[in-house]
């Protein structure tokens, strides 16, 4: 017994000297001290030891037990202090001394920089921001719109919905918002009119990705409440927002349109900005670019968010953000905005 507890000193201590590396003395570290390492197997046998012997091994043991993990510690610590001088020693080059170019400054992607003039734009005639989750209940995105389970009006938002089946949730109907409008029943609960409050984000629908779409893109949407309001204060905000935005000369046109929230709806369109209304290529010869949708906000939604529309009307507005970037800076591709190519963002 003792020549093999004399037989793992010299073995371990011979290991511990040879080791170059922190990981190797882990192993080592293990194979000797571990569950069922040379240690511990030995100690096992101590129960077929006489007792006489064992009166002399058993302190061996400690003793060589206790010489092993120290050898290893100061080891462990020669090992680190190479790995520290090391380091003082290694120089780090930045990329600009190696490459000789002159150092880069980023700046905001361009459609978030319009994000940012939009809401000043607004923040002048006293909105105030506000947020909406980008996952949410099917009754925040469409039920609570006007737009129940089964209406024909679903078809008008491919969405993506979302397999909750294996999570304990209070509701089942969970999706992707389509559109911020999600917004609309948390600022008519929260807040007391006079109303003015604006939203924008991202939002997601099942598209195939074109030059004009894409499945994840950004709205802006601003909800007004208070008494009189009418649709003047929609032809006012849309012409406010295309002048600021596209230029002083720019006239807005409210059309029909069914949104299923709004009654009566519309359709925000812009004199064409290339062509200034005489007809185009990019306006297809009409000499308007639909940009906007609107309207009056529905009595049901009102009084959804506990407002009553016999005394009070309001007026939702909203944009596509992607859209309005590619007009304001003439971009042709909706996805050059998304694809991260740093010769293209260079440009704003
Ligand atoms: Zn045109």
């Amino acid at each position: 017994m003792e020549e093999k507890l004399k037989k793992i000193q010299q073995d371990f201590l011979n290991k511990t000297k040879d080791t170059k590396t922190l990981a190797q003395l882990d192993e080592l570290f293990i194979a000797l001290f571990g569950k069922n390492g040379q240690l511990d197997e030995l100690s096992k046998q101590f129960k077929d030891v006489p007792k006489d012997e064992l009166k002399k091994v058993g302190p061996l043991f400690n003793q060589i037990k206790q010489q092993l993990e120290i050898s290893i510690n100061e080891k462990r610590g020669t090992i680190r202090k190479q790995i520290y001088q090391s380091l003082q020693n290694e120089k780090f080059e930045i990329p600009s001394e190696r490459t000789g170019r002159k150092e880069k400054k980023g700046h905001l992607h361009p459609v978030t920089q319009f994000e940012e003039d939009i809401v000043k734009l607004f923040e002048k005639l006293g909105f105030v921001q506000t947020d909406a989750p980008q996952i949410d209940t099917d009754y925040n995105n469409f039920e609570v719109l006007n737009i129940p389970e089964n209406h024909p009006a679903r078809d008008l938002w491919d969405t993506f919905y979302i397999d909750t089946t294996n999570y304990k949730l209070q509701t089942n109907k969970l999706l992707l918002r389509t559109h911020t409008s999600n917004a609309q029943i948390r600022i008519l609960k929260n807040n007391k009119p006079p109303i003015r409050v604006m939203t924008l984000g991202r939002c997601f629908r099942y598209e195939n990705a074109d030059a004009r779409h894409e499945h994840t893109f950004e709205q802006f949407e601003i909800v007004y409440v208070d008494k009189d309001v009418s649709m003047t204060h929609l032809q006012y905000l849309s012409e406010y927002f295309f002048k600021s935005i596209l230029g002083k000369g720019i006239q807005a046109r409210l059309r029909p349109k069914y949104y299923p929230f709004v009654e009566p709806g519309v359709g925000v369109d812009a004199s064409c900005a290339f062509c200034k209304g005489k007809g185009c290529k990019v306006c297809a010869g009409t000499g308007w670019l639909e940009l906007a949708g609107a309207g009056m906000i529905h009595p049901g939604v009102l009084t959804r968010g506990g407002i009553d529309p016999d005394q009070y009307s309001g007026i939702a507005w909203g944009v596509g953000i992607e859209r309005m970037t590619m007009l304001k800076y003439g971009i042709e591709d909706l996805r050059s905005l998304k694809s991260g190519d740093l010769k293209f963002l260079g440009r704003f």
